[in-house]
């Protein structure tokens, strides 16, 4: 059975003492459970306090938002794998929408962005999902295929296990217009079947793959028990403690 996800999503929100007493908030009140885990992706600034806090717990770990797509060097302004390994971070999420539209992250910088994630142990949170114009147009399984194939799946099945997938439609982010279950279901299995088809049975069903997009307290469980949404990237409720809270108790 694959453990859920439950990921908060801070964006470019909170001081690193607001983040500080989020993270305690959240930590203090959600219930440990086998089946889940859940990462906290909070700006660059908050990484080693917030990693500190969740390094004596087995329910939660730490995760950074972005990477350079570069080994090092002189690139001003940019955050290297290496460093984020360094102070122990365990993943980082790559190709999120917003990277992809307001920093023209293209399927070539992910892909370099993958490969240096992987070279230094970190575990990708990898992000795809079409626009509302791509939906309207009907081609939104060519756009998740193609990004999936060009930044992510040049990677051996050994390292794709290092990889969790958010299906996160453009559309629904920060709108308030959520995916219906059926809706977020249909693109989970799309997106299992091109792992089975590229790495095999037993690769496609061990990868988790979250739903984003408008994940609240009271649309998560429906979400969360489609048999192929193996949790959520959660980006405006993962800010109020209470609602994230509930959002993880969801993940069973
Ligand atoms: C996100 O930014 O990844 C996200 C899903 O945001 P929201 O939950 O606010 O739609």
């Amino acid at each position: 059975m694959r453990k859920k996800i439950v990921a908060g999503n801070w964006k470019m929100h909170t001081t690193p003492e607001e983040g500080l007493v989020l993270a305690r908030q959240i930590m203090d009140t959600a219930h440990a459970n086998e089946h889940r885990e859940v990462i906290f992706f909070p700006p660059f600034v908050h990484l080693p306090t917030i990693q500190q806090e969740v390094s004596v717990s087995p329910l939660f770990s730490v995760g950074a938002q972005n990477c350079s797509d570069q080994e090092k060097g002189a690139f001003t302004g940019e955050v290297a794998a290496f460093m984020l390994r360094a102070i122990d971070v365990s993943w980082v999420m790559i190709g999120h929408s917003e990277r992809r539209q307001y920093y023209q992250e293209t399927h070539a910088i992910l892909k370099r962005k993958v490969d240096q994630a992987i070279a230094h142990q970190l575990l990708v949170m990898f992000c795809c999902g079409e626009t509302l114009q791509q939906r309207q147009e009907g081609n939104f399984r060519e756009v998740i295929r193609k990004q999936l194939h060009e930044s992510l799946f040049h990677l051996d099945a050994e390292q794709i296990n290092q990889v969790a997938i958010a299906y996160e439609p453009v559309w629904a982010i920060g709108t308030g217009q959520t995916a219906t279950p059926d809706q977020a279901q249909e693109v989970h299995a799309f997106i299992r079947e091109l792992l089975q088809q590229k790495y095999g049975d037993s690769v496609a069903s061990a990868i988790r793959i979250l739903y984003g997009g408008s994940v609240k307290a009271d649309n998560a469980q429906e979400l969360f028990r489609k048999p192929d949404i193996d949790g959520g990237l959660v980006g405006g409720a993962s800010l109020h403690a209470s609602d994230f809270v509930s959002i993880i108790h969801a993940a069973e």
